[in-house]
């Protein structure tokens, strides 16, 4: 069988170990197995990598529990709004959209957009008009907006006035992953609701090519999770990606500087997944806690959340239903 690799992450936050309580942090591997798994059965089946990341981003699009899809975060008026994108590398072609609030799967928009279109980002209306057109599955709004997400959105309010002009809070578990496919290509795709409390329109890091969202066959694919703000600053994918090409980095060392780039001057959460043209695979965070996950060509899936965690196997559901 020809080489093929899928990574994803669920979103870096500044969490400590304390502070996750348990039945939340299995939720979260297992949700984060399920995406592997679902990304890992398109290339096996010697699927394209563009299909293999949207069905992991899908995944956990629909999965409640991550900030892209349903569960995603509330902005200031207590709306959710989505954004996402999704490179390939072989062509570079692009789809990405921003303050969409309909679509069930805004990556799948995105891949639309790709596909279909002769524009790399469509917004707000007229990104959902272009997904009516195409019998995209929408939504009614209440579809996407969680308990949890609701309850933070109350508690944020409650803080009052006097922080409203301070950056939106950073709770995040925005989505994204990479692939390589049996026939060599990589793919990058990210989705997410934004930060919590954002305001009304705001766009973050994920659907800016080249911020949050990069590929290129000829050295990696890359997603981003943290402040969007800080992240398309710094254009972090893209930085990622001239450091293999122009300063010959491996993957992971570029991974590593990325993180740290700007730092005197961009300062905020930063996270992001990583994968060369061989289907090496990088992680690289400043929050102490990304939810992250790979799995290669015949191995096992791993999975790991906390910074100090050797990512270790994930029990899929196939796993364990087998094992019952
Ligand atoms: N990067 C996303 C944004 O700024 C949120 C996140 O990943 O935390 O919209």
């Amino acid at each position: 069988m020809k080489k093929f690799a899928i990574a994803i992450h669920g979103g870096a936050e500044s969490v400590k170990p304390g502070e996750l309580d348990k039945e939340k942090e299995k939720k979260y591997r297992e949700g984060l197995a399920e995406a592997l798994k679902a990304g890992y059965e398109v290339l096996e089946k010697g699927g394209s990598a563009i299909d293999a990341v949207e069905a992991a981003v899908n995944c956990m699009e629909d999965n409640p529990l991550f900030n892209a899809g349903r569960g995603g975060s509330l902005t200031q008026r207590g709306e959710t709004e989505f954004d996402a994108a999704l490179m390939d590398g072989k062509t570079l072609r692009v789809g990405a959209v921003g303050a969409v609030r309909y679509v069930r799967n805004p990556i799948s928009l995105a891949k639309l957009i790709l596909q279909k279109c002769d524009h790399c980002l469509l917004v707000s209306t007229g990104a959902e008009e272009f997904a009516l057109r195409h019998k995209l599955e929408l939504q009614d709004p209440e579809y996407f907006v969680t308990p949890e997400k609701d309850k933070a959105w109350r508690e944020k309010q409650l803080e009052g006035l006097a922080k409203k002009h301070k950056m939106a809070g950073s709770m995040s578990d925005t989505v994204g992953a990479v692939a390589l496919d049996q026939n060599g290509n990589l793919a990058a795709a990210t989705s997410t609701g934004g930060l919590t409390d954002q305001m009304k329109g705001r766009v973050g890091d994920s659907p800016i090519i080249g911020g949050g969202t990069f590929a290129n066959n000829e050295v990696c694919a890359v997603s981003c999770t943290g402040e969007g703000e800080v992240i398309m600053k710094g254009v972090l994918a893209h930085e990622l990606y001239a450091m293999m090409k122009y300063a010959g980095d491996s993957v992971q060392s570029a991974a590593d500087k990325a993180v740290k780039l700007h730092d005197d001057k961009l300062q905020g959460d930063k996270g992001l997944i990583a994968m060369d043209s061989e289907g090496k695979i990088a992680f690289g965070f400043n929050t102490g806690f990304m939810k992250r996950g790979y799995w290669e060509a015949e191995g096992e899936p791993f999975v790991a959340l906390w910074e100090d965690e050797k990512e270790r196997p994930a029990a899929t559901r196939k796993q364990k239903e087998k094992a019952k």
